[in-house]
């Protein structure tokens, strides 16, 4: 009988969906694997796994007869997949079904930035506008010029939706792609000297690290906004305080942070900055549709069939 374990902080619908096809162990961390028995841990065959505790070696090992390893999330920097290759495991993520909940909140969250949402509100709540009369003239955004760093599957969704705000699309990507209309660039510094507002929408891991670099900061200008809803690791986070600070760049609007949740507090005493919880796919829709992809791929694993979204 092929057993499933399931590692992560699942929600409650999903450890139901879970315990109802499949009734694996649940353990909250990989560092939980230590607990399991050997005979538990030769059992399992399958993985289901949510969360950023690094997946590698060391755990695989642990897990002699594991053949597969489903990330919950499209995002699998967390997992050593050269170390599951070399293991024979297979990888899958959950791709496309979470593209909208993402690209959405990287066009709030720009919003939110130039038109100074949060602090508008705040003025209208505080009595202000009563007090002292209109809220200060922020800035416009559509028509503008906006440089997608990474045009994958979530990035195409975000120019799409900015396409409909009338804004010039520009990109970065390793290859031009077929967009009429929108420009490429072979390199992120010139991408960022063209754009008004920089949308990093790149996979993270370590080929990806600082790819938002000081000088891609720089070039994005004291006028520029930087919107990052892929991995804290792919933009340079102490350049990008240092020039939020100095106001050789504009503002930002992120949803990703290195050491999340503990993110660094220079952050919150820069009002030119929209923070999120990374909750970019924290709809109750979309998570599920994604609980469901997860669950399928490890079905298709338990019957020999083939993966639905394989990533190695
Ligand atoms: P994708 O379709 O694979 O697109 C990734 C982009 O990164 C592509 O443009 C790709 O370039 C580029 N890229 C990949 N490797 C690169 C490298 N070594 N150097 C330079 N560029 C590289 O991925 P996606 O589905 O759009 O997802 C993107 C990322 O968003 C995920 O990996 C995840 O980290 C993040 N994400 C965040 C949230 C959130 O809650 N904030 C939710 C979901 C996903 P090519 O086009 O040349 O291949």
């Amino acid at each position: 009988m092929p057993a499933t374990l399931a590692i992560g902080p699942f929600n409650d619908a999903e450890t139901a969906a879970l315990k109802d096809t499949f009734d694996p162990q649940m353990l909250a961390n990989p560092a939980a694997l230590d607990g399991l028995s050997a005979a538990e841990r030769e059992a399992v065959t399958a993985l289901a796994y949510k969360g950023h505790h690094g997946l590698g070696a060391a755990q695989m090992d642990l897990l002699p007869n594991l053949g597969l390893i489903a990330n919950f999330g499209v995002g699998y920097d967390a997992i050593d997949v050269a170390a599951a290759n070399e293991r024979g495991i297979k990888v899958t993520n959950t791709p496309d079904v979470l593209n909208d909940d993402v690209a959405d909140i990287a066009v709030g969250m720009l919003l939110m930035q130039q038109r100074q949402m949060i602090q508008a509100s705040d003025w209208a709540r505080s009595g202000q506008w009563k007090a002292k009369g209109e809220y200060p003239l922020n800035r416009k955004v559509s028509g503008r010029t906006v440089g997608i760093l990474g045009l994958g599957r979530i990035g195409r969704d975000i120019a799409d939706r900015l396409a409909a705000f009338k804004m010039d699309i520009h990109y970065f990507a390793r290859s031009e792609k077929d967009t009429p209309g929108w420009t490429y660039h072979a390199d992120p510094v010139s991408l960022a000297q063209a754009s008004d507002y920089l949308v990093v929408a790149l996979v993270g891991g370590p080929e990806t690290e600082n790819f938002a670099s000081a000088e891609v900061i720089e070039a994005l200008g004291p006028e520029g906004v930087l919107v990052n809803i892929s991995r804290g690791s792919t933009v340079d986070e102490a350049a990008l305080l240092d020039a939020l600070e100095n106001g050789t760049l504009g503002g930002a609007a992120l949803d990703v942070f290195l050491n999340e949740p503990n993110i660094d507090p220079r952050f919150y005493d820069l009002p030119s900055v929209v923070v999120q919880p990374h909750q970019g796919s924290g709809t109750k829709e979309t998570r599920a549709a994604m609980a469901k992809l997860q669950r399928d791929n490890i079905a298709a694993h338990h019957s020999g069939e083939a993966l639905l979204t394989p990533v190695n």
